[in-house]
Parts: C-alpha cells; sequence; structure tokens
C-alpha cells in the first residue's frame, strides 16, 4: 500500500463541478487550506463505470468528500456557510451550497470496535488509507482527487472492471461489524449488475441471521434502493439464495410450492409467477413501492387456498392485503406508503374487471385516489394510485406464462374515460359558478326554459368565456332579460 495512484484513471471532475460547482469550492479551500481532500465513493464509482460506457449524459445527483481536516476546522475555513453536523462523533458535516443544497464533508476516520451495527467509537484521522479500509466494498473505497485523479487503495478498480461485489479486507469482519452490509452486497450487485466474490458470498451465507439485528428503517431503505435497480428480480432470488429472503420477507418466501392451476398459469407457482411478474416490472416500473406491491400481490394464496379446501384462492387479495399491511408496518413504512402498497395488492383482481364495471363504478374507481390539483387528462398525475395499479396489472398479466394480454380491455377503455371525465370536471365547475336556484331568483319560472338558459351558460362557460359567478350571472340576466 501507500503506492502512488494509477496513473491512466482519471475522472472529468471538471464536468462533475459544473453540476456542482459548491464541490469544487469545498475541495478548492480545503487543499488551500493545506488539507488533502477528495471525491470519495459513489461519485467516483459511477463516474468511472460512466466513462467506460461512454455515457455523455450522465450526472452525479451525490457528491461527497473526504478530507483530512478535522471538522472545528472545516468550519473555521467556511464562515459565512450553514454547517449542520451529521453525527457529532463521526465526524461528518454537510456544509450548504449557496443554492441550497448540502454537501457531505466527512473527515478521514477509522472506526473501533462494532457492535453489529455501528461502531462503538470512530477516531479522526489524518490518512486517506485508514478511511478506505473502513468502507464496505472495494468498488465503494475509490477516492479521486480534484484534478480527477483515482485514488484506489483497496484493488476497487479492477473489481468495477470484472464487476465484482468483494468486501474490503476479511469479509467475515466486515458484516459483523455492521450487517446491514449483507443486503447493500445484494444491492450494489443489482446496481451495477456485478457478481459477489465468492469468499464474500460465503461470509454472507454465514452471517445472514445478523440481519435481525439491523433496524427496521435501514433494512427498509436498503430493501427499497435495491427494488430501484432495474435488476430487482435478479435481487430477490439473490436475498433467496443467500437465505435472506425468509429473514426479511417471510411471506414472499413462503409462496414457495404455494399450487396455481395450469390453465392460467403454466409458468409454475405462486413464488415462480411473483418473480417474473417483477422480472416484467423491471423494464418499465421505477416506483420501488409498485415492485413491492408486486412481491406482495398473491401472499394472500396460501391461505386463500387452505379457507377453500385447495379448490381456489378466492379471497386471497383481501388476505394478502391485510398481510402487506403487516409487512409494511413491521418495515416502518410511512402511513401514505402501506396506504399505497395495500391498496395495490387489495385492488389487484378487481382492476382485471374494469371493462365490465358500470361508468359510475368506474368513475368512482378512478376517482378514489384522487389529486384534483393535476389536470384530469394526465392519467398519471391526478390519478396516481389507478395508474400504478394499471402498471402492477401489466406485470402481473404478462408473467402468467400465457403472456396474458388482459390489461388490454383496462387500456382501451381509459381514453375515452379520460373525456368524459373531463366533461365531468367541467361540468362539476359550471355547477359552481351558476344554477338553477340562481335563475329562479332573475325571475325565471320554474320549467324547462331553466335548462334551456343554463344549458347556453354552461356552453359558454366552458368555452372559457365566462370565468366568475359575477360574469355568469351578468349574462344569465341579459338572456333572461332579452328574453
Ligand atoms: P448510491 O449511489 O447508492 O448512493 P453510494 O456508494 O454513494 O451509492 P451510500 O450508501 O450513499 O452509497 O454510501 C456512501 C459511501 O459510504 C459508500 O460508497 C461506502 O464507501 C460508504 N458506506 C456507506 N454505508 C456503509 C456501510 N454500512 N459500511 C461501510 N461503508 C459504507
Ligand atoms: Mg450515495
Amino acid at each position: 500500500m501507500g503506492s502512488p495512484p494509477n496513473p491512466p484513471f482519471v475522472i472529468p471532475t471538471e464536468k462533475i463541478f459544473a453540476h456542482h460547482p459548491f464541490a469544487r469550492e469545498i475541495l478548492k479551500t480545503l487543499t488551500d487550506a493545506g488539507h488533502e481532500a477528495v471525491l470519495i465513493g459513489g461519485v467516483v464509482r459511477d463516474a468511472l463505470l460512466a466513462q467506460w460506457a461512454g455515457d455523455e449524459d450522465w450526472v452525479p445527483e451525490e457528491v461527497d468528500i473526504a478530507t483530512s481536516a478535522f471538522p472545528e476546522e472545516i468550519r473555521e475555513l467556511f464562515p459565512d456557510r450553514k454547517v449542520v453536523t451529521v453525527g457529532k462523533a463521526f465526524g461528518v458535516l454537510k456544509i450548504e451550497a449557496p443554492d441550497g443544497r448540502l454537501y457531505e464533508v466527512a473527515t478521514f476516520r477509522t472506526e473501533g470496535e462494532y457492535d453489529g451495527r455501528r461502531p462503538r467509537r470512530v477516531e479522526l484521522v489524518r490518512s486517506l488509507e485508514q478511511d478506505v479500509r473502513r468502507r464496505d466494498f472495494t468498488v465503494n473505497g475509490l477516492a479521486a482527487r480534484p484534478d480527477g485523479a483515482v485514488i484506489d487503495l483497496v484493488g476497487g478498480i479492477a473489481d468495477l472492471r470484472r464487476r465484482v461485489i468483494r468486501a474490503i479486507g476479511d469479509p467475515d469482519e466486515r458484516f459483523r461489524e455492521d450487517y446491514l452490509r449483507l443486503l447493500r452486497a445484494v444491492r450494489f450487485a443489482c446496481k451495477l449488475d456485478a457478481e459477489i466474490a465468492p469468499e464474500t458470498r460465503a461470509a454472507i451465507r454465514a452471517h445472514r441471521r445478523g440481519i435481525k439485528r439491523i433496524s427496521a428503517e435501514r433494512v427498509r431503505d436498503e430493501l427499497l434502493a435495491l427494488l430501484r435497480t432495474p435488476r430487482s428480480a435478479r435481487g430477490v432470488r439473490l436475498l433467496d439464495e443467500l437465505g435472506l429472503l425468509e429473514l426479511i420477507l417471510p411471506e414472499v418466501r413462503a409462496c414457495r410450492g404455494v399450487p396455481q392451476p395450469e390453465e392460467y398459469h403454466p409458468e409454475g407457482d405462486v413464488y415462480t409467477h411473483t418473480l417474473l411478474a417483477l422480472e416484467v416490472a423491471d423494464a418499465f416500473v421505477e416506483d420501488p413501492l409498485v415492485k413491492l406491491a408486486l412481491l406482495l400481490h398473491d401472499v394472500g394464496k396460501r391461505e386463500a387456498l387452505e379457507r377453500n379446501r385447495g379448490e381456489n384462492a378466492a379471497g386471497h387479495d383481501a388476505i394478502g392485503a391485510r398481510m402487506a399491511q403487516e409487512v409494511c408496518r413491521r418495515l416502518r413504512l410511512s402511513n401514505a406508503e402501506t396506504e399505497l402498497v395495500v391498496f395495490l395488492v387489495q385492488e389487484h383482481q378487481r382492476i382485471g374487471h374494469f371493462p365490465e364495471m358500470g361508468r359510475g363504478k368506474q368513475v368512482r374507481f378512478l376517482k378514489s385516489r384522487e389529486d384534483p390539483s393535476q389536470p384530469v387528462g394526465d392519467l398519471r398525475a391526478r390519478y396516481p394510485g389507478f395508474a400504478k395499479l394499471v402498471q402492477l396489472m401489466i406485470a402481473d398479466c404478462q408473467a402468467s406464462a400465457m403472456r396474458s394480454r388482459g390489461w388490454l380491455p383496462v387500456l382501451e377503455r381509459l381514453p375515452r374515460l379520460l373525456v368524459e371525465l373531463q366533461e365531468l370536471e367541467r361540468l362539476t365547475k359550471a355547477r359552481k359558478l351558476i344554477d338553477g336556484h340562481d335563475l329562479i331568483e332573475l325571475g325565471v319560472p320554474p320549467g324547462p326554459r331553466i335548462g334551456e338558459l343554463l344549458e347556453a351558460i354552461y356552453d359558454r362557460i366552458y368555452a372559457g368565456e365566462l370565468r366568475s359567478r359575477e360574469e355568469a350571472l351578468a349574462y344569465a340576466r341579459k338572456l333572461v332579460e332579452s328574453g
């Protein structure tokens, strides 16, 4: 160690700074004051990957900086900026940029003994090498100087090239320190399309029970991060192989061996179907909650089958919704997130019958989760719950081995329904401006004439010519007076 950095590996820091000018300023201020300061972790890893893939459009979301300067020294160098302490004992600060974004600046540190979740103490140090050694995987242990020269002290570049997730140092020790790394290994394997190195894999299997010691919140964040990758189905299979699925989502694991009628599901048991559906979703679904709901959509089938003496799985949606609620609570999802997942599981069957419903029922179904501030024509924005249900339905249908086009009639019905809803919306708005009572007050006798007058007035409102109640009343008065 202590060898010079690999000269050929240089990331385009100028491009990164173009999007994060304040990161450049932080690095410059620190190095001008004689400290060492580097970009570290995900930003370096992803910059190299983008470079190798010839991806010109890559923009880093987050830029993490590590430095030999101690927290009080950092504060003194940024007297005019707001500085937030993240973890006092950990030497991590966030500095607010002029544009309001926060940049993490962490002092190099080593970590003392761990208790399986967090270090009992950390020691701030002046050497980058010690800092890199406490990080989780080699691909995450890369740093870059302000000029872009990559510093690789752990063989991260070679592993990134070959797409290998490998614990830094002794894998057993690394997982024993922080069992969340068990899930992080799987997440990065999916995110980077990588394999987990054999010794690292063996260590994960050996330490898998440690995941039980990690807080539900940290497990949730990691699981959702995994579902956010476009390879989440592979991730869930990997979790299963490594013995982690039965520990964090036993309900999904229990779908193994739950039979389905050959006629509809020649692909196999509920577990096989679920994983296939997730694979379909990976290609077009971004919201990890839709993917979580997809993982859970058929978990009620086991109990439903038992209840119906093995004859059918009727009622599995309601049972599944109850189970999904338990899973969401266990994972400490927010109320709004839980509600969405439960809704998706609860309704995943009924959406298939949408085309046969009467128009009133369809409208109510669509409007059950509505954002009135959005335009009616924008299905995704105005009816987010319904749009997500449609995504789930498409993945569910496509994953039955018959590649059922069951979703087609639903989509065919939608454009017209949206037009109808727009009409309904305009009508409701118009009725709020003026109605029959107003005309009676203007002296029109009750009778068919009221309807004719209203129609004429509403036409003007739809056309955008009358915009307020006053304008509508004035126009009505004119009509009444002119007979
Ligand atoms: P992402 O693009 O998903 O944010 P990232 O590499 O930035 O990827 P973070 O979780 O943001 O991942 O963590 C930043 C860096 O901190 C990682 O690259 C890794 O070096 C280190 N790190 C984060 N969590 C851990 C952990 N539990 N154990 C060891 N090192 C960690
Ligand atoms: Mg990050």
